[in-house]
């Protein structure tokens, strides 16, 4: 059993219009921590009715909310804030519990997750329209942004706090209502945040959760509901590209972020500390569970062999284990499946070549983790150059010319994040401009923050989360024409 200060905020109920209540599908399912296989919790098993109750009360409850000033909005939305920070140890345990993290990183999450409440409450009060100077001396053109009306948000496991509030802030800031369908694996963390937003006087059925182990019926259900006017997924471009399908029957708007095959490419002239510093941050975060996770290290062939053998000390000093444990750096992944997905990538680049300097193999931790590790004289043929590892594995190719670390950095559908080590600054400004991903990380390993979009370009996605911009994906922008002036 989990030992909380506050025993009410793990919940194994579905939230829908304010009240916890039992799945309409009259089953059950457990939770299960990933570093020791025990089952947390057993959760309710929620379905398409469930999700059909749910927007109905979301459509209502809707109507006052958008009426209310932006003021009051942020105020509730701040005193959420402040209830997730004062539950933050709470929160944190029930995160690595459900997903395996280790508590300072699971820690981390949590402010940032709440961050994004913090700063979506202080966005409320800039959704702002215009007025457009007008061609026609009788008339007054003028635009107004209103809330998108009820918002399906989808959302993964590896950041279960969040993904939720990075999508859930902005909307009910908009003025919207949301409807969540966390990931199976790791329920509790969004339930817990719906708690916090109840007690922080968040009215009924504003922000509901319908969890269920059934994906593919309450994704149908909420892409087919004709009130749901948006959708906001965070998950893998395999379901994403179906999702954008279901809800083109209805013209939702779509936000997607989806999967990642970050570049992380290091120049000659790089300081090499600092990158191998970046390489740790980037690659071995969340056991490599991130969709802007380093997926390919590109190191001039001059620096290779120094780059490799840093990287390797480094890395080697990661301590693999049970999340909650103290001075763990690396938990599991987040199951066993996830772990052969892994080491089939491995075993593939070591066929055709690649060598492995350092882990690849299993562990006596448990068939839920995976060793750190980092393979050499990897090409674009091998299947790990293409697909994304989510795992805590290191590919590294050589490259000699910078028109080559390009071609190499762009040769994937994928365009979320990058990363350049380099000191030449014409050099930076080449390629910001020529890396095709929506989010480029110069001389720099962590890249995401609440102030700055977040997104992806190619098959990684479209709209942005967080920033000035991360609310115009929940408001419509209505032109009003005023004639006869
Ligand atoms: P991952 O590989 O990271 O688990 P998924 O895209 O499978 O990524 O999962 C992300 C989220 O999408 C989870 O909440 C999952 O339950 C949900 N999901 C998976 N398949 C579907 C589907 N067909 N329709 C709706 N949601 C789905």
């Amino acid at each position: 059993m989990l030992s909380l200060n506050d025993p009410l905020l793990l919940k194994t109920q579905l939230f829908i219009n304010g009240e916890w209540v039992d799945g309409g599908s009259g089953s059950s399912f457990p939770i299960v921590d990933p570093a020791t296989g025990l089952q947390i919790c057993e959760m309710t098993s929620g379905n398409k009715n469930d999700v059909n109750f749910a927007v109905h009360c979301a459509q209502n409850a809707m109507q006052k909310w958008r009426q209310t000033t932006a003021k009051n909005r942020a105020e509730i939305l701040k005193h959420w804030y402040a209830l997730v920070m004062e539950n933050i140890d709470d929160l944190a345990l029930i995160l690595s519990a459900e997903q395996g993290k280790p508590i300072a990183e699971a820690k981390g999450e949590i402010q940032y997750g709440a961050a994004y409440i913090e700063w979506f409450a202080e966005e409320a009060k800039r959704v702002y329209g215009d007025i457009i100077p007008s061609n026609n001396a009788n008339q007054r053109l003028l635009t107004i942004k209103q809330p998108i009306g009820v918002v399906a948000a989808i959302t993964p496991w590896n950041f279960p706090n969040a993904m939720i509030t990075r999508k859930v802030a902005p909307a009910l800031a908009a003025g919207c209502a949301v409807v969540v369908k966390p990931a199976e694996a790791t329920p509790l963390s969004a339930l817990a945040l719906a708690e916090l937003a109840r007690r922080a006087g968040l009215p009924k059925g504003l922000f509901s959760i319908v969890v269920g182990v059934d994906a593919i019926e309450i994704g149908k259900a909420l892409t087919d509901h004709s009130l749901v006017r948006k959708l906001s997924f965070t998950g893998s471009t395999k379901v994403g590209k179906l999702l954008i399908k279901q809800c083109a029957d209805s013209v939702k708007k779509t936000s997607m972020e989806l999967g990642g095959n970050a570049p992380f490419i290091v120049f000659e002239d790089a300081d090499i500390d600092k990158a191998v510093q970046g390489a740790m941050a980037s690659k071995f975060r969340n056991a490599g569970q991130t969709c802007v996770c380093a997926n390919r290290f590109l190191v001039h062939s001059s620096i290779y062999q120094e780059f490799t053998d840093k990287f390797v000390e480094q890395a080697k000093k990661l301590k693999v284990g049970n999340g909650a444990k103290e001075n763990v750096t690396v938990g599991p992944l987040i199951n066993a499946s996830a772990v052969q997905n892994v080491h089939s990538l491995v075993l593939d680049a070591q066929k055709n070549g690649a060598i492995k300097v350092m882990g690849g193999e299993a562990t006596e931790l448990g068939e839920n983790f995976y060793l750190p590790t980092i393979l050499t004289h990897v090409t674009p043929a091998m299947r790990i150059f293409n697909e994304e590892i989510f795992g805590p594995v290191a590919p590294i190719v050589a490259f000699d010319t910078e028109e080559q670390a390009l071609e190499l950095a762009n040769a994937t559908e994928a365009g979320l994040a990058s990363y350049l080590y380099t000191q030449n600054y014409a050099r930076i400004w080449r390629f910001s401009e020529n890396l095709e991903n929506g989010i480029v990380g110069v001389n720099e390993g962590i890249i995401s923050s609440e102030v700055a979009p977040f997104g992806g370009i190619k098959e990684s996605g479209n709209g942005r989360e967080g920033s000035k911009y991360g609310i115009d994906d929940y408001v419509e922008i209505k032109y009003v024409c005023m004639g006869g002036i």
